[in-house]
């Protein structure tokens, strides 16, 4: 098939557009999507200036989601002076793995000239998921432990870093699979503690939202929410950026792979499926932040007794989860 803009050989036929785009037409339009979601969600400061630029922490892991975003912020605002821009990479400890997309990140990084820092499980926490998976004393999914250890050190170090938002690479499919797993589980207060610019636009009071419960509550961002995955792939592909693509071995997220293939089918035999669900979700998490804003806010967050981050519990759920490991 021809692309519909200019005639060259389409490499992507986007069911839910109706689109056939070439390898060119393809790079513009996620380009486009991501600086548009960029403005939507509002996420550029009014009033910094040269010397007093905003940071922006964008989470580097080194696979093709958070190369494609790390790739085009750097493109497009590498030199705004109204922000400046720094890549943080996780090592979480997993032999054989991690070390290889963290050499794609250096790679990358180097290339743009975009700063560069590395946090591991290792040296925060005295574990690697290699030894957290053999122990495993809840009996859970490697996956579970391991996403409490980075959201912790993702947001520690973002603050650190002086971060004013913290960007990550989650796609339109991520999202959805996201949005449909919390909605089936019923929780509505989760989902309305999970409103920021990562599910709609900042805007004053819902910036500050965020950093009521403390400085560590960086405000999060996900520019890259509009564009499916397979978009992304074919970018990161086309650019030939650097990205690590194999898949973690401990990677089983039973439940959410079911989720994945129930929006596989349902996009197949029903084009932006994806995209109706998260306009739905977003519209609900705006209400149901302003609901139990208007009700209790983030007012029932205390201080962990061991680590003093904000939670709900005694002791947070990285601290407890630590605890049974040591
Ligand atoms: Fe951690 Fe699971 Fe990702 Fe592997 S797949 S790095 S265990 S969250």
């Amino acid at each position: 098939m021809d692309c519909d803009k200019c005639g060259a050989d389409a490499v992507l036929h986007a069911a839910y557009s109706g689109l056939h785009l070439c390898e060119d037409h393809l790079c513009q339009s996620v380009e486009k999507r991501v600086r548009r979601r960029v403005r939507e969600d509002n996420l550029l400061p009014d009033d910094a200036t040269a010397g007093d630029p905003e940071t922006w922490v964008v989470g580097l892991s080194g696979g093709k989601d958070s190369v494609v975003l790390t790739q085009i912020l750097a493109e497009t605002f590498g030199r705004d002076p109204r922000v400046e821009l720094v890549a943080l990479s996780v090592h979480e400890g997993i032999d054989g793995y991690r070390d290889e997309s963290l050499a794609a990140c250096r790679e990358l990084t180097a290339d743009l000239g975009v700063a560069h820092e590395v946090v591991s499980y290792d040296e925060e926490f005295d574990v690697r998921m290699d030894e957290v998976v053999e122990e495993d004393p809840h009996d859970m999914s490697a996956c579970a432990y391991c996403g409490v250890f980075r959201r912790d050190v993702l947001s520690r170090y973002a603050a650190d870093l002086g971060a004013d938002k913290l960007l990550t690479g989650h796609n339109l499919d991520d999202e959805a699979e996201t949005a449909l797993m919390n909605f089936l589980e019923g929780d509505i207060r989760k989902l309305s503690q999970q409103f920021d610019a990562s599910l709609g636009p900042f805007e004053g009071a819902d910036a500050e939202r965020t950093r009521e419960g403390g400085e560590e509550f960086v405000p999060r961002a996900k520019p890259l929410r509009d564009v499916p995955e397979r978009e992304v792939a074919l970018y990161a592909r086309v650019r030939d950026l650097p990205a690590h693509i194999t898949e973690c071995p401990h990677a089983e997220e039973a439940y959410r792979g079911e989720i994945q293939q129930l929006l596989y089918d349902l996009e197949e035999r029903h084009p932006g499926t994806r995209h109706s669900i998260m306009a739905g979700y977003e519209e609900l998490a705006a209400l149901a932040a302003g609901e139990y804003d208007a009700s209790d806010g983030d007012g029932d967050l205390g201080e962990c007794a061991e680590c003093g981050s904000p939670t709900a519990r005694e002791v947070c759920r990285k601290c407890g989860l630590l605890d049974a490991l040591t």
